[in-house]
């Protein structure tokens, strides 16, 4: 036994309708989750999990692709009420997702405030004070490029810097399938690099970009977008 199975989390932020797609990594012996949502997105993950008819206790590992709000918003909760979840990120991303270290994103927001035009001051403030009620979570283990993990037949660990300095995308499959995070995002159909003003190195990001998408993979799961398939699968 051995899925990849995407979830699907539709939610409104106001006037604002979107969707995540969280992916999670099944076998006999594991249930991984692959990022886990904005805070309080808990209830949202437990029941896309159950819809799946899986059970959120028998949840093995949560990792988190990088330190984003939207991807680890839910870490703590979720590490409240399922204790036995190991937390994997990677050796850079690990201090930020901990708390030992600012984050990123943080800093980039602290410094665009003071750019922004008067009229997005406003936003602007509130966004930070988001970033600062993240809570953090110790990771219980540090992943680096190259690594295999013993996980739906064997996960390669693919370091895709750039959106966020360690961020990290996965090989399932023998390369068949990359979960992306957001090395890539799905929009319209067509694979684009995420939010380009926001990549905390441009240049490093679309290198990543570029290592997903000519990697030959047949299926890219992209947190934003969804999932992207060549067109001979699509068939
Ligand atoms: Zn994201």
């Amino acid at each position: 036994m051995k899925n990849i199975i995407m979830l699907e989390i539709p939610f409104s932020f106001g006037e604002v309708n979107d969707v995540i797609y969280p992916v999670l990594l099944q076998d006999e012996k594991n249930l991984v989750l692959i990022d886990c949502g904005y805070i309080g997105f808990l209830p949202l993950i437990e029941q896309a999990i159950e819809d799946k008819g899986l059970d959120c206790h028998r949840l093995t590992h949560v990792v988190i692709t990088h330190q984003d709000h939207d991807h680890m918003g839910a870490l703590w909760a979720l590490k409240q009420k399922y204790p036995q979840v190991q937390v994997v990120a990677s050796e850079v991303e690990a201090p930020y997702i901990s708390g030992t270290e600012k984050s990123l994103r943080l800093v980039q927001a602290e410094q665009m405030q003071e750019l922004l035009p008067e009229e997005q001051k406003e936003f602007g403030l509130k966004f930070c004070e988001l970033l600062r009620s993240v809570k953090t979570v110790p990771v219980d283990c540090c992943v680096k490029d190259g690594d295999v993990l013993d996980w739906c037949g064997g996960c390669k660990v693919i370091a895709t810097p750039g959106h966020t300095p360690g961020h990290l995308s996965f090989s399932l499959e023998e390369g068949r399938t990359i979960v992306a995070g957001d090395a890539a995002v799905l929009e319209n159909g067509r694979l684009i690099v995420a939010n380009p003003q926001f990549a905390l190195d441009l240049e490093q990001a679309k290198q990543s970009f570029q290592k997903i998408t000519e990697s030959g993979a047949q299926k890219i799961y992209c947190y934003h977008g969804g999932l992207w398939q060549t067109p001979e699968e699509t068939k």
